[in-house]
């Protein structure tokens, strides 16, 4: 079969790897000059199936009530006009019920673990480098009420086949000595030795780089402006994406099949064939600061509850994520929520890096309210999804590309969870209409 991937963020590229892989012809469509170039190219690089209890959760209204207007709060609500938003916010707050909270959960769990060792084939057989470590994450509090109710959370995570181990503060600092100077102030942590990190950016450009050598056409420079429809009712279908390229002619690039990983532009891309994407971009930042006393800097990879924040060493680079603004697409810098980060990171290793000439970027988390993705099939028989990663896309991004390749080819893939059928609205808008051809 002919496919086309529109989109080379990390779960774009990694479907077309697999694809070739599954014997497809694969063209990767790219607005950008390269590959990862938008929010798989500085986040907090944790390959953390840990991390698998979604920010909507019980606690999780009245914590985001408490933070509204605060400039530096982790998770910041700033409300606009706009219906997608409110949507959005509402279904969050559906997503919030402990049932669905606990169902949540186990699907991330399942497809974060099968990418978790996926990648470790990958990597096994490429030998893709990307200051890759494994030595675990280790999450800290500084809050007793935050560590007592993340015992529960850790529990939970255990009969659901993640090891995160709730563990004391002296155990913390046996397993990251790099935390000693904040001893008196840690309360609690849990570790799971099983997870990982590594630079998504060098990873997801080394896997594209081995997959153009195994014959994946990636068209860089080139925007999709929209897709076009042919047929009605069960045998509608996609019969080809219209592009413009980087000397600005457009043309009409026919395939079999098509997937749609555009990350939180999937939403526009495919609205105008009725189908409705609930997702909404969750803005974050990352500093990153080279390290000038490796001692210094922690090597195990970190989450800092209190803030918010995680913590990835790079080799000779210590990266630092985290925050989140729900504010529509602007990737635009606040000096606030940046200078917030630098001082949390100076104060936990004062001696490690140099703080003076941090690089600071902004990337949009593509959020579904419960953050499980939308990986799977459409109302349109040869269109398929995958997009929605919210804040694990690395964590969960070779294991959705397999799944896709295998879904795309006819199999139902090796993993316990609940692949898409998106439907399309009865009434598709005047615009899909006219997106016939
Ligand atoms: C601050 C921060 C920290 C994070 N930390 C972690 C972490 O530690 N671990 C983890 O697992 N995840 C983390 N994430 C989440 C992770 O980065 C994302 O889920 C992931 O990068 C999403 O990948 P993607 O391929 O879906 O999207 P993207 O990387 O955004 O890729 C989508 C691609 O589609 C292209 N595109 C869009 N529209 C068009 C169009 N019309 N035509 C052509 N191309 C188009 C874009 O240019 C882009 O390259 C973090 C995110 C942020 C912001």
């Amino acid at each position: 079969m002919r496919v086309i991937v529109l989109g080379a963020g990390i779960i774009g590229t990694a479907s077309a790897w697999f694809l070739n892989k599954a014997g497809h012809a694969v063209s990767v469509i790219e607005r950008q000059p390269g590959a990862a170039q938008e929010t798989s190219f500085a986040n907090g690089c944790q390959i953390s199936v840990s991390h698998a209890e979604p920010w909507a959760n019980p606690a999780a209204p009245l914590k985001i009530l408490k933070w509204l207007g605060r400039e530096d709060a982790p998770l910041l609500y700033r409300f606009r006009p706009e219906w997608l938003q409110w949507r959005w916010g509402l279904a969050f707050l559906r997503e919030c019920m402990p049932a669905r909270t606990i169902d949540n959960m186990r699907r991330i769990v399942a497809i974060a673990e099968y990418s978790r060792q996926t990648l470790q084939a990958v990597r096994a057989e490429t030998g893709i480098d990307y200051d890759h470590l494994t030595r675990g994450i280790l999450h800290f509090y500084t809050d007793r009420k935050e560590f007592d109710h993340s015992l529960a959370a850790a529990k939970l995570m255990r009969e659901f086949g993640c090891p995160r181990t709730s563990i004391s503060a002296d155990e913390v600092v046996r397993i990251e000595p790099a935390l000693a100077g904040l001893r008196d102030r840690i309360v609690g942590g849990d570790f799971t030795a099983s997870d990982e990190s590594g630079d998504v950016y060098k990873f997801t450009t080394g896997l594209a780089k081995k997959a153009g050598e195994a014959g994946v056409d990636f068209r860089f420079g080139t925007t999709v402006t929209r897709l076009l429809t042919e047929g009605t009712g069960a045998s509608a279908k996609i019969s080809g994406v219209e592009v413009i390229d980087a000397h600005g002619v457009h043309r009409v690039l026919r395939a079999d099949a098509f997937v749609v990983a555009a990350g939180s532009f999937s939403v526009a891309l495919i609205k105008p064939l009725g189908l409705d994407l609930m997702i909404y971009p969750g803005k974050g930042y990352s500093a990153t600061y080279a390290v000038t006393d490796p001692a210094a800097a922690p090597t195990v990879s970190l989450t800092d509850d209190g803030y918010k924040l995680v913590v990835s060493r790079l080799g000779e680079r210590l990266r630092v994520a985290g925050t989140c603004e729900l504010n529509g697409y602007t990737r635009e810098l606040n000096r606030t929520r940046c200078e917030a980060i630098t001082r949390r990171t100076r104060e936990l290793f004062p001696d490690a890096c140099d703080y003076d000439n941090p690089a600071y970027w902004a990337g949009l988390r593509p959020l579904t309210p419960s953050n499980v993705p939308y990986i799977g099939k459409t109302g349109y028989a040869n269109l398929f999804l995958n997009t929605g990663h919210g804040t694990l896309g690395w964590t969960m991004g070779c294991g959705s590309g397999r799944a896709i390749a295998e879904i795309i080819s006819g199999h139902t893939p090796d993993v316990d969870f609940a692949f898409t059928r998106l439907p399309r609205r009865r009434r598709p808008l005047p615009a899909a209409r006219a997106a016939q051809a």
